[in-house]
């Protein structure tokens, strides 16, 4: 037998910790935005954690958003879908028109597709530039070396709404080093939003000045192992 874990719950105690971790040093939980991750989750499961007033989502591949968000939105107007997944320019324009934020922005040429997407769609979505803070080879995301003139050529060359910095740990390293490092960067960019903090270790990010959590298996339990695709 399967058991359908009780989403609506799990949504409630993740926000219980996310506000306890942020009044634990002195930050407004207001402050901390949960963003839900349904990624392999089908819309019936998102569903009750919409309806349980729930509003920002995360999805890490623009084709499964497309299949899944268009009646969600349309059921939920003002639900907000955050794209937290690699973006290829090839899906730029779809992404543009299913997504509100794109937190995987990562180069020169993809900041040069959403600026013309922006443009065409007459839709200018805010934007977190993703730094690979582990300098992992297999992973998205700018080397921290490269963070400062990446930046200023979003703001000058590109002209793109970045409104903060995105980081996925190495999954076997201490992870608030690199939230210190985000931090770091955001501060002297002058950049005011911290995407940081996943299942197992939102509460230090918080203490260490996230403003967004992507929250995915503490809300809607495990997923089915990731199986390569060639
Ligand atoms: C899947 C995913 C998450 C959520 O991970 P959980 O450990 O399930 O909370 C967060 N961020 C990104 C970029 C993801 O791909």
């Amino acid at each position: 037998m399967i058991v359908e874990p009780d989403v609506a719950s799990n949504l409630a105690a993740v926000q219980d910790r996310i506000d306890a971790a942020a009044r634990a040093v002195d930050r407004d939980p207001a402050a901390v935005t949960l963003v839900a991750v349904g990624k392999t989750k089908p819309a019936e499961a998102i569903r009750p954690v919409l309806a349980a007033g729930h509003r920002v989502f995360g999805e890490n591949r623009v084709q499964e958003a497309e299949d899944k968000w268009p009646a969600l939105k349309a059921a939920f107007p003002d639900a907000r879908l955050h794209l937290i997944g690699p973006l290829q320019t090839n899906k730029v324009r779809a992404a543009v028109a299913v997504c509100d934020v794109i937190q995987s922005l990562d180069r020169p040429k993809l900041a040069r597709h959403l600026a013309r997407a922006f443009e065409e769609s007459g839709r200018r979505l805010d934007c977190f530039v993703q730094i690979n803070t582990g300098e992992e080879p297999q992973k998205a995301g700018l080397l921290p070396d490269a963070a400062d003139a990446f930046l200023r050529d979003c703001r000058e060359v590109y002209d793109l709404p970045v409104r903060g910095l995105m980081c996925i740990p190495p999954i076997d390293e201490e992870p608030a080093l690199h939230f210190a490092l985000l931090r770091a960067i955001a501060e002297r960019n002058g950049l005011p939003e911290l995407s940081m903090g996943m299942s197992d270790d939102f509460e230090r990010a918080i203490r260490l000045g996230a403003t967004h959590v992507r929250v995915g298996t503490a809300i809607f339990g495990s997923r089915p192992p990731v199986i390569p695709r060639p």
